[in-house]
């Protein structure tokens, strides 16, 4: 077998930092458990605009097409702010996500039992929290023509088109009834039927997969308004919820918020199976490239960290040494060791990133 491959674009601000530790746990990988890849690096966003003048290269595209997995730190800056549209780092990552054509969009939220007391809920809703949310995210009302604003009777009108086939919602509940197979085995489908064709057929589908291949996992369906107030009422109920692309921005941004912190927050973003049987995959951090912080060794490296744990689980069949990753960042939590982001006034003095990344790789370690 190949030596399994990635392409790690770490992009800008506190993407590199990040990053490096990140790189710090491949090494250790390699040097414990045999798991070798073969990396390669290029750049991304700002980083890649200031080198070529363009956010990302056709070279850099074709690398990512490929390798079996992407790893994204963060694009972005205020030096980028006054670019022309076309040109801004964001375009680098949208071409990625289009071109891969990155249809599942899988948002983990995700509740450290040491980090608890930063939701804005009451402890006892969120400790043990453990849901993933499934974004459709190539097609929607972000995508559905026609788009624009025209010209009407005299006044403009703003128009966006949310707009579904069959074979775009088959393919996205495809892959979250398969996600809730490897989890508690249940699936919540959410959409707005009631009021909108797009969701009547989203059901329809849904219902029709369940039914025919996937009898033993759980499926219920909620409108996306109850939804929104189901997570913030009784977050545990769900395990799996699978949404279109503007009721999953929404929902996923509110889940994650959840458990308290950005910079614990991964995500992974998939798409169709390769020869090798895994999808095409890109894995990034939730949060930016925080300017604030940049380059002072105070940002959190754990969720670009958590998002290369998602790669080991769905990129290279590694579940048990996701697992191993995942329990390891939580014991450095559960110890007390914490960047400033996890902190409150009075709590001591924060770790380093790269303090972070040690505690992690020592707690590694003692998984042996
Ligand atoms: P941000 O996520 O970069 O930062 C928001 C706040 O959270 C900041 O105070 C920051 O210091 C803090 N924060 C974020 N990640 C952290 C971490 N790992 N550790 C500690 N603290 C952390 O969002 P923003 O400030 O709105 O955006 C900054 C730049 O990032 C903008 O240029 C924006 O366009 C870009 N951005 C990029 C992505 C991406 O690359 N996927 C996502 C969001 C924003």
């Amino acid at each position: 077998m190949s030596t399994p491959s990635i392409l790690i674009l770490a992009g800008d601000g506190i993407g590199p930092e990040a990053m490096e530790e990140v790189k710090k746990i491949m090494a250790w990988f390699d040097d414990n458990r045999g798991l070798k890849f073969d990396i390669s690096e290029d750049l991304v966003g700002g980083a890649a605009y200031d080198a070529h003048g363009t956010p990302l290269t056709d070279e850099t595209m074709a690398k990512a097409q490929d390798v079996d997995a992407v790893l994204l730190g963060a694009v972005g800056g205020p030096a980028y702010d006054d670019l022309d549209f076309s040109v801004k780092p964001e375009r680098g990552l949208l071409r990625l996500r289009k071109e891969m054509d990155l249809f599942a969009n899988l948002r983990p939220a995700q509740c450290f039992d040491a980090l608890a007391d930063f939701s804005s809920l009451k402890k006892e809703l969120v400790s043990g929290l453990d849901i993933m949310i499934v974004r459709e995210l190539t097609s929607g009302s972000y995508f559905g023509e026609p788009r624009g604003i025209f010209e009407e009777n005299g006044e403009r009108v703003g128009v966006n088109t949310q707009r579904y086939t069959e074979s775009e919602i088959d393919r996205v509940a495809r892959s979250a009834f398969e996600l809730a197979r490897k989890r508690d085995n249940r699936l919540c489908s959410v959409e707005k039927a009631n009021v909108m064709e797009s969701g009547i057929l989203w059901r329809e589908v849904v219902t029709k997969i369940g039914a025919e291949d996937y009898p033993d996992v759980e499926l219920s369906h909620m409108y996306a308004d109850n939804c929104a107030m189901q997570l913030v009422r009784t977050p545990k109920q769900f395990d799996v919820i699978v949404t279109d692309n503007l009721f999953g921005d929404i929902l996923s941004d509110c889940a994650a918020m959840l458990t308290g912190s950005l910079g614990m927050l991964p995500s992974a973003s998939l798409g169709v199976p390769m020869a090798n049987g895994m999808p095409k995959a890109m894995y990034e951090p939730v949060h930016g490239s925080a300017p604030d912080i940049a380059g002072q060794g105070k940002a959190n490296p754990s969720a670009t960290i958590l998002s290369f744990a998602m790669a080991l689980r769905y990129s290279y069949g590694q579940g048990a040494e996701a697992d191993r990753l995942e329990a390891a960042v939580e014991k450095v939590l559960a110890d007390g060791t914490r960047t400033a982001d996890l902190m409150q006034v009075g709590d001591g003095t924060p770790a380093s990133t790269s303090e972070m990344g040690d505690a992690i790789i020592a707690a590694l370690t003692a998984s042996l």
